[in-house]
């Protein structure tokens, strides 16, 4: 009987409810901002990558509105085909010269230039290996292109570098993959450790810099920058739906790299090109991002202010961030759930993140530029109440 082979999917949800991983969605009405409404009331938001404050900002709807007007809503093909628009050659030269890359490419989402990227320059005969913290989005790249994947522990270059000595020889290609900015934790990768390993072992290097872009490095082009590593040799992917405010993804690198994957990236030849707003949008939070310097240093302002403040609650398993993400770890996902309707209740929208998205549930705090202080100092008041 068909009933009896869909039977499987009650039972699942009966044990995800009871592992307390079930989770659903809740509505925002209204604006994105540093306070949004959220079940009929106001509330703090700390839930946002909107890191910047530019999914708000008049100029970007204004770009975004401005092209629907000319362009229309959507763009009704491929980029290979009838979908190419003027506008997207805007935006890859402006995500290059923020990279300071030869190239770059759009996609319609940073979840599909991961999977575009690794399935393009990885196959059967290749490694990949894998931070154990990497996004979903690399993980899945990593199965999809049918490459053999060693994951190694967070962040730990000894052991990357003894797999790598074990078993490099016994592959043609090799890629190694990371987030720039580990998007549940907030720290950093070793990056140039990774790159000087990558070279040691003839390995290309993927880097994911979606929480880094606009965030990190003295114009804001990302965690490469921070490092001082704008002129080595590697694949930087990231994502226009965070810091920039808009929509969609890119891969930047070298010329060779980016005509490459115009030729070879599924995710991208196959799948209509980013619409006119978004990429009216995205374009219009570039520039901002480099013109606009002091909205980067206010939300460093706003990260070290709430790590201060943060430093006098001994009692907060706080775990390490260099970034606008800031975690604490609780004992199981039922207490991160209670924890999380809390801060609800009191007026602060923070999420609870349970396992499988990572390995121990906690309470992540992503902080914006245009958070007041008052709204920093009321967080810290709320969690005063259990640390
Ligand atoms: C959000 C995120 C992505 C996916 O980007 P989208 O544009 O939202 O698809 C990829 N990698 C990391 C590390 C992310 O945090």
């Amino acid at each position: 009987m068909t009933d009896d082979c869909y039977a499987w999917l009650e039972q699942s949800l009966a044990t995800i409810h009871r592992a307390d991983w079930y989770r659903e969605v809740q509505s925002i009405d209204g604006g994105s901002g540093a306070t949004v409404i959220l079940s009929g009331r106001e509330v703090i938001n700390f839930a946002s990558n909107d890191y910047l404050g530019l999914a708000g900002d008049k100029r970007l709807i204004k770009a975004a509105t401005t092209a629907i007007q000319y362009q229309g809503t959507g763009s009704t093909g491929s980029r290979l085909l009838s979908g190419h628009r003027e506008l997207h050659g805007e935006l890859e030269s402006a995500i290059a010269s923020l990279k300071k890359t030869e190239d770059a490419l759009v996609f319609s989402s940073g979840y599909l230039a991961n999977l575009g990227a690794i399935t393009a320059v990885v196959g059967k005969r290749d490694l990949i290996l894998s931070d154990e913290y990497n996004h979903s989005s690399l993980k899945n790249g990593a199965i999809l292109s049918g490459a053999g994947v060693i994951e190694y522990p967070h962040c730990d270059v000894a052991i990357l570098k003894d797999k790598l000595q074990e078993v490099r020889k016994n592959y043609r290609r090799c890629l190694i993959i990371t987030d720039s900015v580990f998007s549940m934790d907030g720290d950093l990768c070793p990056l140039p450790s990774l790159l000087d390993i990558a070279e040691e072992f003839n390995c290309m290097l993927l880097v994911d810099e979606a929480h880094a872009t606009g965030v990190l490095g003295e114009t804001g082009a990302g965690c490469v920058e921070y490092f001082g590593c704008t002129n080595r040799q590697l694949i930087q992917v990231g994502t226009l739906s965070k810091a920039l405010g808009s929509l969609g993804g890119y891969v930047a690198g070298s010329k060779n790299l980016i005509d490459f994957l115009r030729n070879r990236a599924p995710t991208w030849i196959y799948t209509t090109a980013l619409s006119p707003a978004d990429t009216a949008a995205a374009l219009s939070g570039i520039n901002i991002v480099k013109k606009e310097p002091t909205r980067r240093r206010q939300l460093w302002e706003n990260i070290n202010y709430l790590k201060d403040l943060m430093s006098n609650l001994p009692n907060l398993q706080i775990l390490p961030s260099e970034s606008a993400i800031v975690c604490f770890q609780l004992e199981s996902a039922a207490e991160a759930l209670k924890i999380g309707n809390y801060l609800k209740e009191s007026g602060i929208f923070a999420p609870a993140i349970r396992p499988p998205t990572v390995p121990t549930s906690r309470i992540r705090i992503s902080l914006m530029a245009t958070h007041q202080a008052s709204h920093i100092e009321k967080l810290v008041e709320v969690l005063q109440d259990f640390s």
